[in-house]
């Protein structure tokens, strides 16, 4: 587009955006004031002229190891599924942006994991993989430590190849489930069940805090001022919340105590903070991390990340946490576009492009590079390292 055509765009959104902005815009050209704008009307265009790269199809086929096609509400003892896509949508956008297999990790419990097998990976094995979950609603019952143990086994018989624990763990699953005091990380009820996905080799896929401002006061200073004023409930900020450190901290004790069981820490386990990241990964041998909603993080520190990836290309898992519910979160919106995006940070070294398909950075107002990784790390990162963890031949 050329520049005068994004000036009549800019303009014609103003009028668009009511005659109080349009007026404002008007007077403050003629007179050169100050044109008083809200944060949510502006959205600047990159006046950049620098290459694009348009990346269709991934390089090499793709494990998408972190997706939601499924969900259900097991905390408040749904065995229920919900299903937002059928596999003929899904492999549509599949096929056409070369992923292979998409692991759907809420996948359930109970009979709410064998309907999700039954439809999704009993008809098209080769295609989608399933996770199951802890039964969150039951960690009060007595004698909860052996049932949650023995579920995974179960699972594990029903087809289930891996077990996703999402961040209620820590965040609000509570001691009599949603209410009393929160129940930590490394609770001892959880022991038996790490240690029966060790044994089984199922792998962990574990979210646990989430991005550092989420604990901060929603403020002026907060980076992420726009995205917790849009969904206030994402904060964890005062209350009886532990701080990100303490949820890490109780993560990693974990990890420690079941060195046999594999961990994939998603989002990155703390991907504003590759350093610290870099620090638990020596340390524990058995912990991977996984990409998902996170390059808008990895690719504003390009240069730190391309070393990240570089140095532990044999436990980084390409991820995207899309769901094809609901565009209300366009960083994980199921679809070409969005796939689009993660490769071409991944595979080319374009500068300055928005990590999601939004008119506004979703996560904040920053756009971020690619980190061009030559083809032998790629093919790790986007499936060799997901076929490892799942005993996968690819
Ligand atoms: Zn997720």
């Amino acid at each position: 587009m050329k520049r005068r055509d994004l000036l009549t765009t800019f303009a014609a959104a103003a009028v668009a955006a009511g005659p109080a902005s349009a007026q404002t815009r008007t007077e403050g050209s003629a007179n050169k004031k100050p044109c008083p704008l809200a944060l949510h009307d502006y959205e600047p265009r990159s006046m950049l002229h620098v290459k694009e790269t348009k990346v269709e199809r991934a390089r090499f086929p793709v494990i998408d190891f972190h997706t939601h096609i499924t969900t259900s509400d097991e905390l408040r003892g749904g065995e229920k599924m919900t299903f937002h896509a059928t596999p003929e949508q899904l492999l549509a956008v599949m096929d056409s942006t070369n992923i292979r297999y998409m692991v759907d990790v809420t996948g359930g419990v109970g009979k709410g994991l064998e309907e999700t097998i039954a439809k999704l990976q009993k008809p098209h094995p080769d295609r989608f993989i399933v996770f199951t979950e802890p039964w969150w609603s039951r960690s009060a019952d007595p004698g909860y430590p052996q049932f949650q143990a023995d579920q995974i086994g179960r699972a594990h018989a029903a087809g289930a190849k891996g077990i996703k624990v999402l961040k209620i763990l820590g965040l609000y699953l509570r001691e009599r489930i949603t209410t009393g005091p929160l129940v930590k990380i490394d609770d001892r009820r959880f022991d038996p069940m790490w240690e029966t996905a060790g044994a089984l080799k199922m792998p962990i896929g574990i979210h646990t805090s989430d991005p550092e401002a989420f604990f901060l006061p929603i403020d002026r200073f907060n980076e992420r001022y726009e995205e917790l004023n849009a969904h206030p409930d994402w904060s964890f900020h005062g209350k009886d919340f532990p701080s990100n450190m303490e949820l890490q901290e109780a993560r990693l004790r974990v990890l420690a105590r079941h060195p046999k069981t594999t961990f994939v820490c998603f989002h990155v386990a703390d991907s504003e903070d590759l350093p610290l990241v870099s620090e638990w990964m020596d340390r524990h041998p058995n912990m991977l991390v996984e990409i998902a909603a996170r390059i808008g993080e990895l690719g504003r520190q390009p240069r730190a990340s391309r070393k990240f990836f570089e140095k532990y290309q044999d436990r980084i898992l390409f991820g995207t946490d899309a769901s094809p519910s609901g565009a209300e979160v366009p960083q994980q919106f199921f679809g070409d576009p969005l796939y689009r995006i993660y490769y071409r940070f991944l595979e080319t070294d374009d500068e300055y492009f928005d990590y999601a398909p939004s008119k506004i950075p979703p996560q904040g107002r920053w756009r971020i590079s690619g980190i061009a990784l030559p083809d032998s790390i790629l093919e790790k990162v986007y499936y060799q390292n997901a076929a490892r963890v799942l005993g996968l031949t690819m």
